[in-house]
């Protein structure tokens, strides 16, 4: 059964690869021959899976992860990395770090607002002055003509939370120059925090109403109780503002649970001016740490409380990884405000916090415009603590909300894991089962694909690939990673 990405349901067809291409999608030939045939018999063909929200770099770029093999047996094939705002304010060598080992899947690289910020005025608390904006949009130009597909800015997080909605407008204006461009964004405040999740969504909508750019609501969510009920208002206004003709989309994991850090989700952000190390030295200053211990109170409480919050990778004893912060504390005999500020002080950890409403994660995954993303970082096989997204986001869509929940029909969950994305982001010829696209192609056993991660054991690949083929070359064959790399890095236009 050949699912195009389209959206239209699954037909009976055989599908033709060859060299990078689809040449043929039908009845074939009984009387034609291949050097590799597929019986697909009972299984799902699709198109690979394109991520918009991946953390994949720095590790896709080293010798060791290359091969992306987590990302592979979740079926995806295409991953846009620099998410968040993240990623190098110069995309140079990270590109060419990526093209030397040759990648397991196709990587798109977007221009990341914090990097760039931070290149230009590190982490300080502060408008640019002009000369500054214009060094930040000579950045954004550059990558942009280096082949970056678009702007992710990523407000929540130092430094860009430190900006106004001007300096996102005036970047985005740059990158708007170049056709297909867009603007994904893990928006200001996905809460309660200060502009509240719906004033958030205001602003991604507003800088395209500024500039006319395509934006996108990343990893959209309610996070926490003090906002669970808001998809509905939240969905509203961006209906409102599709009816209004701006081009509007989000992208979603499917998890109740975020991955964050102590830092970023309890710390307010006057205090984490400079990094976490300043803010360590903060926290060390009992007049200071009076002052930021009193507003992390409220926001523990955004965040669902203590035991909504999961030590995933704290370097200063990975003993604790995977316990609950209210657990460590009793330990401790603590208040948990105080054994996380103990936490700050030796370093931080990232941390899975458990904030999301189920009712809030399907009305959001029912929306036409929402795709499918994973957020997942690449790591080493049962290395470090991991949010389980890192290895089951995509199958999880499909076992948990297509086929157990039925919350979407098995043709939207692939369109919005295929051909919107393409669609969205103007990857070219890709994300469809069709004659001359390029041949990222799935087949899954509808009966068998399932995530197996969970958060007590992340480190787990998922199930149900049984062939992947990555610019028509074999990358998982028999439901196993041939482990080589058929990938590459696209840039814009091609
Ligand atoms: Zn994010």
């Amino acid at each position: 059964m050949v699912f195009d990405g389209t959206g239209a349901e699954g037909k009976l067809a055989d599908v033709a690869i060859k060299g990078e291409r689809i040449v043929e999608v039908g009845a074939i030939a009984a009387t034609a021959t291949a050097t590799t045939v597929v019986d697909a018999t009972g299984k799902y063909v699709s198109p690979g899976f394109i991520d918009p929200h991946s953390h994949a770099a720095p590790a896709i770029g080293t010798a060791e992860l290359a091969a992306a093999v987590p990302i592979l047996y979740q079926g995806i094939t295409t991953v846009m990395i620099n998410p968040d705002g993240g990623g190098p304010g110069d995309l140079t060598p990270q590109i060419s770090d990526i093209e030397t080992h040759g990648p397991g899947v196709n990587v798109i690289p977007m221009i990341g607002h914090n990097g760039v910020r931070r290149d230009v005025m590190g982490l300080e608390n502060r408008k640019p002055t002009a000369a500054e904006l214009a060094s930040m949009e000579a950045l954004v130009k550059k990558a942009m003509d280096q082949g970056a597909f678009g702007l992710s800015t990523g407000p929540f997080y130092i430094p860009g939370k430190y900006s106004e909605t001007s300096e996102l407008v005036a970047l985005a204006r740059v990158a708007n120059t170049y056709p297909n461009a867009f603007h994904i964004s893990h928006i200001r405040d996905e809460s309660s925090y200060d502009v509240g999740v719906l004033g958030a969504i205001k602003e991604l909508i507003d800088v395209s109403r500024q500039t006319g750019i395509i934006g996108v609501v990343t990893h959209m969510k309610m996070l926490g109780p003090s906002v669970w009920g808001q998809s509905e208002p939240a969905v509203e206004m961006i209906n409102a503002a599709r009816a209004e003709g701006l081009s509007i989309w989000a992208d979603q994991y499917p998890y109740a649970a975020s991955g964050s850090s102590l830092q970023a989700s309890l710390v307010p952000g006057w205090a984490q001016e400079g990094g976490p190390e300043a803010t360590a030295e903060r926290l060390q200053n009992p007049e200071q740490r009076a002052l930021i211990r009193q507003e992390m109170v409220a926001n523990l409480e955004r965040r669902a409380g203590a035991n909504a919050i999961m030590i995933r990778n704290y370097r200063a004893d990975p003993s604790l990884n995977g316990m609950r912060l209210d657990e460590i504390a009793r330990r401790n005999l603590q208040d948990p405000l105080d054994t996380a500020i103990d936490m700050l002080i030796k370093g931080g950890s990232s941390i899975v916090s458990f904030n999301m409403n189920e009712k809030d994660v399907e009305l959001l995954m029912q929306q036409p415009w929402t795709m499918t993303s994973s957020d997942g970082a690449l790591v080493a096989f049962g290395v470090g603590g991991e949010h389980p997204r890192a290895y089951g986001a995509f199958p999880r869509k499909f076992r948990r909300y297509v086929i157990d929940r039925e919350v979407i029909s098995m043709a939207q969950a692939i369109h919005t894991s295929t051909g919107l994305p393409a669609q969205v982001f103007s990857i070219k010829d890709r994300g469809v089962i069709a004659p001359g696209a390029f041949a990222d192609v799935l087949v899954f056993n509808p009966e068998t694909i399932r995530d197996v991660a969970t958060y007590q054991e992340p480190h787990a690949y998922s199930e149900g690939m049984e062939y992947i083929f990555v610019n028509g070359q074999t990358a998982v064959a028999d439901g196993k990673v041939t482990d080589t790399r058929h990938g590459r890095v696209l840039r814009r236009g091609q």
